[in-house]
């Protein structure tokens, strides 16, 4: 398997020098697996705490999802407001919430921080109503949002026309508070600063095995093993063969994104103006941004993996040609997929594993704000907050019911929910 994915990101974010592979024995305070946003986050901050960190990563730093996405920062849940997450987890929400709620900022501040450079700006995210009923919830989310004090926006049809370049939409919202970044820049910045904090971080070292010695944690490496008090298992989506019950708490979920060629500057101008991200709301959701040479990024998902790969990005450039009204469009310049961990029931949460062992979750298409702010969530159990004080909600690992079967549900159910958004639609957008 290669060390790095062919994505737009890699191609184009600042270099990092590579990290050495991990040899001989260790021993830590702290051990993070994996390198993507939720463990580069947790051992920067819990190096900042002034505790001994190894985080190892299999391949190189934002191989998995992190490296993959499309550079969102979107700071809320997926498909859950506030209020419901009150009714859902009762005095345990209001943590939760402000956690999410802050997750932009955060995300922006340790950018600014750690002087990273990953093309970041922080001019907003954008959902766009493709229904009525759609923008009576994207108005009720504005209301949800802003009296936690949020930059929020309710935007009127023409506004949303004005912000994005395309037309047919009812409405929408903003969150001023979102934006855009490299991940992979963003995330080989957090690599730096957990270095440079103190974190030892090691790249190519897959962990093999994972066995309680005594009080401790041991990992295995091809070249080392690494004893450690606690352990964060930051594997996400990709956590194989590691710990197998873990992979039967999520649904996989593999997403496509392509970028085109570069537009020109004049057209570039009347899509997208402000620069923001655009996530609409649809089932099938439609989304788009620029990179910063005038790239347009959008993603997608297949139903059939057969062909996929082939298939899927071609009809995502037919669906940005078709929004955006634009026959001639640039080709296709990159595309790329990657898998994202879908929790049942759309919160980000931490799973507890065991004695001083947990993995933490926090995706559903929200995983930049999220994960980072998990990050900083799991240092803080690393330095002796229970589980149960973290702002995340915990349980035990928890087999979603006939998960063989169950796991390929988001993809094979992509047709019913094409047909709803169509039906509900005003316009075919
Ligand atoms: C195509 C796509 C588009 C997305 N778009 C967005 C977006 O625009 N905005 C947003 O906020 N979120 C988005 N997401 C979600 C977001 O990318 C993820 O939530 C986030 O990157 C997850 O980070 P992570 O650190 O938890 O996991 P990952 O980034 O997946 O990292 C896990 C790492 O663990 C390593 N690993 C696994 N096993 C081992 C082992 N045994 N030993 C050592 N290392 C190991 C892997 O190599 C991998 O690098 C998207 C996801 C996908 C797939």
């Amino acid at each position: 398997m290669s060390l790095e994915p062919a994505t737009l990101w890699h191609a184009t974010a600042a270099p990092l020098p590579a990290f050495d592979r991990l040899a001989g024995q260790h021993e830590a305070d702290l051990l993070v697996i994996g390198g993507g946003f939720a463990g580069l986050s947790t051992a920067l901050h819990a190096a900042q705490k002034g505790l001994s960190v190894i985080l190892v990563e299999a391949h190189r730093v934002a191989w998995g999802a992190t490296g993959r996405n499309a550079g969102f920062v979107v700071p809320n849940f997926a498909k859950v407001d506030p209020d419901e997450v009150r009714a859902r987890l009762g005095d345990r929400a209001e943590a939760l919430i402000s956690m999410a709620a802050g997750s932009g900022d955060l995300v922006f501040n340790l950018i600014r921080r750690h002087q990273i450079d990953c093309d970041a700006a922080q001019v907003g995210w954008i959902q766009p109503s493709h229904s009525d009923a759609a923008f009576a919830k994207a108005q009720d989310r504005v209301r949800q949002w802003s009296a936690l004090g949020r930059p929020v926006q309710r935007l009127d049809a023409a506004e949303v026309t004005a912000l994005t370049g395309v037309s047919g939409w009812r409405g929408g919202w903003i969150d001023r508070s979102g934006g855009v970044v490299n991940p992979v820049g963003y995330a080989r910045g957090l690599a730096r600063a957990a270095a440079e904090a103190g974190a030892r971080v090691y790249e190519e070292t897959p962990v093999t095995a994972l066995i309680r010695k005594g009080a401790q944690w041991c990992a295995t490496t091809a070249a080392g093993q690494i004893l450690a008090r606690k352990v964060v298992l930051a594997t996400n989506a990709y956590v194989g063969k590691l710990w197998p019950d873990l992979a039967r708490n999520f649904f996989p979920l593999r997403v496509f994104q392509i970028a085109t060629a570069p537009l020109p500057a004049a057209i570039r101008q009347r899509i997208l103006p402000e620069g923001q991200c655009v996530s609409d709301s649809r089932r099938n959701l439609f989304t788009m941004r620029f990179d910063a040479q005038n790239r347009l990024i959008s993603g997608g998902m297949h139903m059939l993996a057969l062909g996929a790969d082939g298939r899927v990005p071609r009809g995502i450039h037919r669906r940005l040609m078709h929004m955006l009204a634009m026959p001639d469009l640039p080709p296709l310049a990159y595309q790329w997929s990657g898998i994202a961990a879908v929790m049942p029931d759309f919160l980000p949460r931490v799973v507890d594993l065991g004695p001083d062992l947990i993995a933490g979750f926090a995706c559903n298409g929200r995983g930049i704000a999220l994960s980072t702010a998990m990050g900083r969530e799991l240092s803080d159990w690393a330095g002796g907050t229970p589980i149960r004080a973290l702002a995340l909600p915990s349980r035990a690992a928890n087999n979603i019911p006939l998960h063989g079967l169950s796991r390929m549900a988001p993809n094979a159910l992509l047709p019913i929910s094409m047909l709803r958004d169509r039906m509900e639609s005003r316009r075919n957008i």
